[in-house]
């Protein structure tokens, strides 16, 4: 395998910044690639060398691989790091890479072409004993023969798309009279968005939690685990706030957990970091539900309790480097918590909110984490994915890590478009996020535009609360989760919002 000495990073934002500062830690030059649209981001200065590739859709530029395989060529490019979207999941682009003569770094094509299938990724995997949720095992051509799995299955089931991803493509059913309407629907979504109409049934676990097992292989057949991280926060089926470890899980389901991602791996002969995800229900069964073959959003927190750099372990693989970390030498050190910091209005249904950030400042200091690709005075384009920034903390504990979250969310300044920043704050002091009582209903259960605007109140109460502490008096005891709002609250006073302003 030739050594990797130029990197080029197809993707853009926190991702390209991310992937291109450990390449520049591990004296691997750089190469990014850019649209119309982000002339003037910051992945684009920081890398060594720059190349506009095209118009701002991304199928004329991020998702064009010819241009991209023809800078690689023109610079002399060693390797290509896809990051996570655009390309990092199209086993065509990883083979074209191959041909070209380049380093791919992600999974072979073929590990993609079989976990890029919801259903060969199933298939794959029975091979090994590997919890699943109980539905059909191939693509439904049957319509009736379905309808007679859902009637075993029980209803409420779940119709999905077998190429989805990001959350697009699924459809609940709650009952037999709706399963035709909501199979047509389902089958031309699938088809207009993946350009795959394959779905199949899953039963639909009602109070889910969403927990996925990191996993690193290299290329002489070592597979390792690096811990779950608990991803139940979700909108549109899409994660908002991550957290490693998961507070639902005991020691004896994480090592179970553990041995099932390794085998799922395994058993697409897996090299370079991958995901696998398990959803979880009440009683703590957990089943395998995808597995993803990159690089994934929410990998900060994984590496902030581990201490391992994954992408600097995924160049050492792709450049052919034997593991250098065996099971045993991992410990779970600390609790991480990270929120999607996205352009979106969490008052509004979550719809994306486009605009100039007029004010963009970000919070620092002790055990803060961002990861962002913008700038004061930037616009967030129409074209791609709405995320600004990830928030991660990191503490001792879940609790220090949470606290340190509202301090981090309460520095951070943003004007011109609305952020999630308000709704994660909501959740980080929410009682069931406490106590870990939530799943993958939370914002559906207990979220409302109106829990934002009554924050004033809420505020008000802590304030009331401290000062009466402050003159002496004690704070209830008899209402412990509570109690702990309350506390969580007053560190936010006690940060002299007040004295300074
Ligand atoms: P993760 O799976 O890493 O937790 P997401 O599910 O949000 O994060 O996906 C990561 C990124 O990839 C997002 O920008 C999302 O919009 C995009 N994405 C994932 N899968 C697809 C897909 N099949 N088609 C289009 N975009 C996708
Ligand atoms: P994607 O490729 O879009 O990420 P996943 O299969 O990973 O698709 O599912 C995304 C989310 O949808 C999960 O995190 C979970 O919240 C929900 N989900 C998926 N399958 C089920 C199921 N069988 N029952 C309940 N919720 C599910
Ligand atoms: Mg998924």
């Amino acid at each position: 395998m030739p050594q990797i000495r130029k990197i080029l990073v197809a993707n853009r934002g926190e991702i390209a910044l991310r992937i291109m500062r450990t390449a520049r830690e591990m004296g691997i030059a750089t190469v990014a690639v850019f649209s119309e649209a982000d002339r003037t981001s910051p992945h684009v200065r920081y890398a060594d060398e720059a190349v506009c590739i095209g118009a701002a859709a991304s199928s004329e530029s991020y998702l064009n691989m010819d241009k991209i395989l023809k800078v690689c060529a023109d610079l002399g490019v060693d390797a290509i790091h896809p990051g996570y979207g655009f390309l990092s999941e199209n086993a065509g682009f990883a083979r074209k890479v191959r041909e070209a003569g380049l380093i791919f770094i992600g999974p072979s094509p073929e590990s993609i072409e079989v976990m890029g299938s919801k259903l060969a990724a199933k298939h794959a995997a029975s091979k090994y004993n590997i919890p699943m949720v109980p539905g059909t095992p191939s693509a439904i051509d049957d319509r009736d023969e379905a309808k007679r799995i859902a009637g075993d299955i029980g209803y409420p089931i779940l119709i999905k798309a077998s190429a989805g991803g990001g959350g697009k493509g699924m459809r609940v059913v709650e009952n037999e009279g709706e399963f035709d309407e909501q199979m047509g629907r389902a089958v031309s979504e699938a088809q207009a968005a993946f350009g795959d109409g394959s779905v199949f049934i899953e039963k639909y676990i009602t109070s889910p939690k969403h927990i996925e097992i990191q996993v690193l292989g290299d290329h002489q057949g070592n597979i390792i685990h690096l811990f779950e991280r608990e991803c139940s926060i979700q909108r549109r089926h899409q994660k908002v706030v991550e957290e490693a470890p998961s507070i639902s899980i005991t020691p004896e389901i994480r090592e179970e957990m553990g041995r099932c991602a390794v085998d799922v791996a395994r058993s697409c002969n897996y090299y370079g970091a991958g995901t696998v995800e398990f959803i979880m229900d009440e009683n703590r069964n957990f089943y395998f539900l995808e597995m993803n073959t990159r690089l994934q959003v929410e990998h900060p927190v994984t590496e902030m309790i581990t201490g391992v750099d994954l992408v600097q372990e995924m160049i050492l693989i792709a450049g052919g480097e034997p593991l250098g970390i065996v099971q045993d030498d991992l410990q779970i050190r600390g609790h991480a918590i990270e929120i999607r910091v996205y352009a979106e209005d969490a008052a509004n249904h979550f719809l994306p909110d486009i605009g100039t950030l007029h004010t963009y400042v970000k919070p620092d200091g002790n055990g803060v984490r961002v990861d962002d690709g913008f700038e004061q005075g930037m616009d967030i384009p129409i074209y791609y994915d709405p995320m600004i920034a990830k928030l991660i903390s990191y503490g001792q504990d879940r609790q220090t890590a949470i606290r340190k979250m509202v301090r981090a969310i309460d520095e951070y300044q943003i004007s011109g478009v609305q952020t999630t920043l308000p709704f994660c704050r909501f959740v980080m002091q929410h009682e069931a996020f406490v106590n870990g009582s939530f799943d993958t209903n939370f914002v559906g259960r207990h979220f409302a535009p109106d829990v934002l605007s009554t924050k004033t109140e809420d505020e008000t109460a802590a304030l009331a609360a401290l000062v009466s502490a402050l003159l002496g008096d004690t704070l209830s005891e008899s209402k412990p989760v509570q109690n702990e709002v309350v506390t969580m609250n007053a560190s936010k006073w006690q940060g002299r919002r007040f004295k300074t302003h």
